[in-house]
């Protein structure tokens, strides 16, 4: 068999790419390691469907980190969407672009595919064909259905406390001023709009090969001319006439160059792997997004604790949401945030606070009524790496993320929560709550803090950067994404963002799909 492109994982940037090219008649195939189903589908679409997916193999794979000294020597579980759609189809539904600072970065190194006027027509092009919430486009109804008691009272003490409330997050990102606001999600008709629904269902040009694990590139002469993958225990072998695009996220891409002989000189020859192009980066320069959640017991019901606990609520509620689309169970639980950034004499957006209807973990709610409110220091510091642990491609790669490696992300962690408790100690969204449960107010010397983030510190899903754009020598790709030394190679996901970028990611993921195959259309 033989396609013109070939893309390795069908998550959230591979069918974006793969629709873009198949338009243009090119012959196109996905190879996605999960499944799909429509019944799948169902579950995934279901805006709360996180509830079912997160712990459910058949959606999502969650992987082990290594110890991390900096967290008391635990172990974080990295989720990652594992099915048609990849996290895409899993995550937490909030949409926002990343911040023009971010590409201003790179685009002064000289990466001009990146510059912010460029990308923002990529961003809007997203959002058409996603349809989601977008403030400006597609507020009207949906928007009135985050009218929520705790979310504006949260909103009201985060202008007490100087930041710019505006209707939208992604309305202004050129500034750096510290803002508050709704979140917009990726959501349409309230069912979630995620890259499977909205790049491929309608799409009958491509080829999808399901439950198939691509174990190497096949590489002729330093060209890349086809795939290796195993399905139903047997391998098989597709070859390419174009382009292979590696779209397998932050930890699979780099384990895909590494199996293929892409990497590492001395991890590679202490595998046995043969050497096809050196490249020490591949693997490295691993960044996330940390969450330190302070609970609090509050004096109203409307949250999902109270719901977890009554049955027939969840009843009431989800006939609501199926006859009418409405209720608690009609949009996620993360629902109003902020930025701090000027205002707080930051130069730039430096923290996100999120607002969470919702306390404990996915599988044990608090028995008491209660929310988080969760901040993440944003432009991590700290990075750490993927690093395959044989030629085994079933073999999980060992993921060291070294969290608070460098020991100014926790020292921006301690401010982060000092912020948070202004905002949760000014009225009115102090009026509704009851008591801080977690950490509690004991804790407030600097060394109580920092054993509290310790212990409590976990990710909020956004790996990036092992498979870096970079000049020849520093990086992994090119600005246009081609593997440096390989012909006919690319990697387009979360992975080739150096520095990660400003809040959430898929939005940006998108993005690197939509940079891609503008270049290749071009
Ligand atoms: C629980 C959770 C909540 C999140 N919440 C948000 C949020 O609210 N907002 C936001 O913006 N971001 C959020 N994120 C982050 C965001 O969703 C991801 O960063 C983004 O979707 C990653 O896209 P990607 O294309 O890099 O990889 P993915 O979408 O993960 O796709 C990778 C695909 O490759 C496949 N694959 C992997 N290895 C192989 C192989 N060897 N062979 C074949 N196929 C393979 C996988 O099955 C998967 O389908 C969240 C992430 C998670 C996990």
């Amino acid at each position: 068999m033989t396609f013109d492109y070939i893309i390795v994982g069908g998550g959230t940037t591979g069918c974006l790419i793969a629709d873009y090219l198949s338009k243009k008649n090119y012959k196109v195939a996905i190879i996605e390691k999960g499944k799909h189903s429509k019944l799948l589908n169902f579950f995934v679409e279901f805006p709360n469907g996180t509830i079912f997916t997160l712990k459910n193999k058949n959606f999502t794979k969650n992987y082990l980190c290594e110890h991390s000294k900096e967290l008391n020597g635990r172990k974080i579980i990295w989720p990652r969407g594992e099915c048609i759609g990849g996290s895409s189809a899993v995550n937490g539904l909030v949409y926002k672009r990343g911040h023009k600072n971010d590409f201003d970065k790179l685009s002064s190194k000289g990466f001009l595919s990146w510059e912010w006027n460029k990308i923002v027509k990529y961003y809007e092009e997203i959002e058409d064909r996603l349809k989601i919430f977008n403030y400006k486009k597609y507020q009207s109804k949906h928007r009135e259905a985050f009218q929520h008691p705790i979310v504006e009272a949260f909103l009201k003490s985060l202008k007490k406390n100087k930041f710019n409330f505006y209707n939208s997050f992604n309305e202004r990102l050129e500034t750096n001023e510290s803002q508050c606001s709704y979140y917009d999600f990726t959501l349409r008709n309230f069912k979630r709009s995620y890259s499977y629904n909205t790049f491929l269902k309608n799409n009958k040009n491509i080829k999808i090969f399901y439950q198939s694990l691509v174990s190497k590139i096949i590489l002729k002469n330093l060209n890349a001319t086809g795939v290796e993958f195993i399905k139903n225990k047997k391998k098989i072998l597709i070859n390419c006439n174009k382009e292979i695009i590696i779209s397998a996220g932050t930890i699979n891409s780099p384990k895909i160059l590494q199996l293929s002989g892409i990497g590492d000189k001395r991890l590679l020859n202490s595998l046995g792997i043969k050497i096809n192009y050196e490249n020490n980066k591949v693997g490295t320069n691993l960044r996330d997004h940390l969450q330190t959640r302070l609970t609090y017991k509050i004096r109203s019901k409307k949250n999902f604790n109270f719901l977890k606990r009554n049955p027939l609520h969840q009843i009431k509620h989800l006939l609501e949401y199926l006859i009418f689309k409405q209720g608690a169970f009609s949009l996620g639980a993360i629902r109003a945030g902020a930025f701090v950034g000027n205002d707080h004499n930051e130069e730039k957006h430096n923290f996100q606070i999120n607002l969470l209807l919702a306390s404990g973990t996915i599988d044990t709610l608090d028995k008491f009524n209660g929310v988080s409110v969760s901040v993440s220091s944003l432009n991590p510091l700290s990075t750490g790496y993927i690093k395959i642990k044989s030629e085994n491609p079933y073999e999980d790669p060992i993921i060291q993320p070294n969290y608070f490696e460098n020991s100014l992300d926790l020292e921006k962690q301690i401010k982060g929560i000092e912020i948070i408790r202004r905002i949760t100690q000014t009225s009115p969204f102090s009026e509704l709550i009851e008591r801080e449960v977690i950490p509690g107010r004991i804790i407030i010397s600097r060394n109580d803090l920092i054993g509290f983030i310790k212990d409590f510190t976990t990710t909020i899903y956004h790996p990036t950067g092992t498979c870096k754009i970079g000049k020849e020598g520093d990086g992994v790709v090119d600005e246009q994404l081609r593997v440096w030394g390989i012909k006919n190679l690319r990697v387009c996901d979360a992975s080739v963002f150096p520095e990660s970028v400003t809040g959430n990611l898929v939005a940006s993921c998108y993005l690197a799909g939509m940079v891609l195959v503008k270049d290749i259309l071009s």
